[in-house]
């Protein structure tokens, strides 16, 4: 008795024997607590306030009628009382939702409690049905409102029910009768094979299957699903039947490849990019040994690709290397790989060429020939016209067992040399070409050496006027080797421009030169407007911090701007004009001078010059060094300083070597010079001396042999 429950009995009678009478039948009754009301009015303020489990109610009452009470206590049963000859009545109370009648009689209402149990017994079982209908209503609504297939199928595998998105996605129509539908119908006889043979077993055996299978839909689409198979079963441990979820995951896997797509091609030109070249350089290296066939490895880079893109502008230079892509695809066969490993640089492999060595390089020859031929061929891009040449560097893939990172260096190499040779051309890489990058190698280590152990030096060299008075000096940097001696900067530059280290030691000249120039001035050895030309690199001039180095060093010492001159050359600023042109701006508002160094050696259009902002240009050496017998030169050479005139350029000629050719450049207007002549570039203490005893004197007046032609 302890749980159950006490049920609130509301019984509304204005029949004080009847209710007395219905009261003790109830007080028989443990769990039945009774509220007994007289009125109608207080039956329905009671309702509001104490929810009863069950009214019973009489008919007539003195303020109305007990039917009244019938729609607002929806939420419980309520039996009428109907008098004797009040029958129809009841019935009527019935129609409108009363849960029962009795007709008063004293055993009716002894009974009462019986009947009241039985009611609230019948009432419950409805109310927990219509709970249950609307649970499963509830469930359904979530099966069709979910995105994955879902459905349940009979042991015969006939569908006995299918979700909407699962209609959908097989497309299976409203009116189609799903029970003379299997699931297995939309599965390719294969996969069909797999989810009889593997999912049910497994399902029956563990409860669950899980794999991924295609769907085919009647319009002939694939579906590709994440599908879960379920068995149920009932309270006797028998299947009864089995539920399935498949979500579509085209979507997901579209996703998933092309973030496998990112990580080994190439977006811009959809090629294996180095990554996935590594992978297949690898299965090339191993197929070679297997085979026996030669390989060949090209490194291919567009020569004057930089300049496209500056000149044009990158969405232009990305179409060419679309084109190029799709040039070089043309040109390959089913096995060759052709990769991009960044920039311009593209990578093919040829695969299975000839058994014989000398047949495989000649294939390779043949069909690189034909790649620059291709890149060769005119190409249209927004309207302009261009012609992009490649050189390409070839390594040959033999059995040797060279790794796929020493091929491609390999290639890189010759490729190089390539370039080195003139561009537009292939290369095969040599033995000899490797010992060319291993002695780079170790003079980048020395060279690194050198500039911690302060091994380098700056000469100078004089430069003077047409009196050959001196107004200043070109600093030219030494590198003394313990072992080596003075090495020239021909030997050592370019490593130091390819490897990067020039912008450091190029720091240290500038640093050098400007200290010596302010103890020179301090000396008293030369006047204020001694002028101190310091040689820029490309990769120096380029390099971000340039322009802030300058800056700063001129903050710390003090030595007029006035003084430098800054010498660039033109492959220093052509590649990006503009930026270069916008640092000189920037140097030059603080008082720095340009000089554009070898003139006539560039690409050197004399229109080219009124664009940039130099105050002094140096006439290459190789144009005096002949001036005296060839008329081209001087042709050259007369026209350069005409126009230098006219744009109110200042002309150094270097390389002066005899009186002669002095003589002649000074008819022609030239009113500044360098060369042997005057002094080859000197040792500091060299410099000391001759700027003491020549203060203030013109070279040669008094002196007919040239006083610094001794020294180095
Ligand atoms: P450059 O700037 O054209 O310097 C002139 C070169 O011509 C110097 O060679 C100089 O010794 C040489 N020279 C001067 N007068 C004559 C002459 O009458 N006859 C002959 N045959 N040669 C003469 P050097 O010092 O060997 O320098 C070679 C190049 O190295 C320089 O050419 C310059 O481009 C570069 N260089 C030198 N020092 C530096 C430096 O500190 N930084 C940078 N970035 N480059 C430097
Ligand atoms: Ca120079
Ligand atoms: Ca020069």
């Amino acid at each position: 008795m302890l749980n159950q429950p006490e049920y609130n009995i509301l019984l509304v009678e204005d029949n004080p024997g009847h209710a007395a009478l219905i009261n003790r039948a109830f007080e028989a009754e443990a769990h039945h607590r009774l509220v007994i009301t007289t009125s109608v009015q207080q039956a329905k303020l009671l309702i509001n306030h104490s929810n009863p489990d069950l009214i019973i109610t009489g008919v007539k009452l003195s303020d109305g009628s007990g039917t009244e009470l019938l729609n607002l206590g929806s939420e419980c049963p309520t039996i009428v009382m109907a008098s004797y000859n009040d029958e129809k009545v009841a019935v009527n109370a019935i129609k409108s939702g009363a849960a029962d009648y009795i007709v008063k009689t004293q055993e009716t209402m002894a009974s009462l409690p019986r009947t009241a149990s039985r009611v609230m017994r019948e009432w419950r079982l409805v109310l927990d049905q219509k709970l249950a209908r609307e649970r499963q209503q509830r469930l359904t609504a979530i099966l069709e409102a979910t995105p994955d297939l879902i459905c349940i199928a009979n042991l015969d595998g006939f569908l006995t029910y299918i979700n909407q998105s699962g209609r959908d996605m097989l497309g299976i129509d409203c009116n189609d009768n799903i029970r003379q539908i299997r699931l297995a119908d939309f599965h390719s006889p294969i996969e069909s094979r797999k989810i009889l043979g593997e999912g049910i077993p497994c399902a029956i055996r563990e409860g669950i299957w899980t794999d991924e299978t295609t769907f085919l839909a009647l319009n002939g689409e694939k579906v590709l699903t994440s599908q879960v198979l379920i068995s149920h079963k009932n309270n006797r441990g028998e299947i009864e039947f089995f539920s399935t979820i498949a979500r579509d995951i085209r979507h997901l896997r579209a996703a998933e490849e092309q973030v496998e797509f990112l990580a080994y091609y190439d977006t811009l030109t959809g090629l294996p990019n180095r990554n996935e070249l590594a992978k297949r350089l690898d299965m090339e290296v191993a197929r070679v040994k297997r085979t026996h066939s030669f390989g060949s490895l090209l490194f291919i880079d567009l020569d004057n690709f930089k300049y496209i893109n500056d000149s044009l502008g990158h969405p232009a230079g990305d179409l060419v290397l679309q084109e190029m892509a799709q040039r070089l695809q043309a040109h390959l066969r089913g096995d060759d790989t052709v990769a991009r490993l960044g920039g311009d640089d593209f990578i093919v492999i040829l695969s299975g060429l000839s058994e014989e060595g000398m047949e495989a390089v000649s294939q390779a020859r043949e069909i690189a020939n034909k790649i620059r031929d291709a890149i060769a061929m005119e190409c249209r891009i927004s309207d302009t016209e261009l012609h992009v040449t490649a050189s390409i560097g070839i390594s040959m893939i033999s059995q040797d067992e060279t790794s796929g990172h020493d091929l491609l260096r390999f290639a890189d190499t010759a490729m190089y040399q390539a370039k080195r040779e003139g561009r537009n051309r292939l290369e095969f890489f040599s033995e000899r070409m490797s010992s060319e990058v291993t002695r780079q190698l170790e003079l980048e280590n020395q060279l690194h050496r050198a500039l911690k152990e302060d091994q380098f030096r700056l000469y100078y060299q004089p430069l003077v006027n047409d009196s050959m008075e001196i107004i200043g000096v070109e600093a030219l940097i030494r590198w003394e080797n313990p072992e080596l001696g003075v090495v020239a900067p021909s030997e050592f530059l370019d490593v130091l421009e390819s490897s990067g280290q020039i912008v450091e030691v190029g720091d240290w000249v500038i640093d050098t030169a400007l200290k010596q120039m302010t103890l020179w001035i301090d000396q008293g050895l030369v006047e204020s407007e001694f002028l101190l030309c310091i040689n820029i690199s490309p990769r120096q001039f380029r390099d971000s911090q340039f322009v802030d180095n300058i800056h700063s060093q001129l903050e710390r010492i003090y030595l007029p701007s006035k003084n430098i001159i800054m010498e660039v050359t033109e492959h220093n600023i052509i590649h990006n004009l503009k930026d270069a042109i916008l640092r000189m701006q920037e140097l030059i508002q603080r008082g720095i001078r340009f000089s554009l160094d070898d003139f006539g050696t560039g690409y050197s259009s004399l229109a080219h010059l009124k664009n940039l902002p130099v105050s002094h240009i140096k006439i290459d050496r190789s144009f005096v060094k002949d001036i005296c017998n060839d008329s081209g030169d001087q042709a050259m050479v007369a026209s350069i300083l005409a126009l230098s005139k006219h744009l109110g350029l200042e002309v150094v000629a270097e390389g002066v070597e005899d009186l002669e050719q002095f003589h002649l450049l000074k008819q022609y207007g030239c009113e500044f010079y360098q060369g042997y002549y005057f002094s080859k570039p000197l040792s500091v203490n060299n410099m000391n001396d001759f700027l003491s005893t020549k203060q203030h004197t013109a070279l040669h007046s008094s002196n007919s042999s040239p006083p610094g032609s001794a020294t180095p």
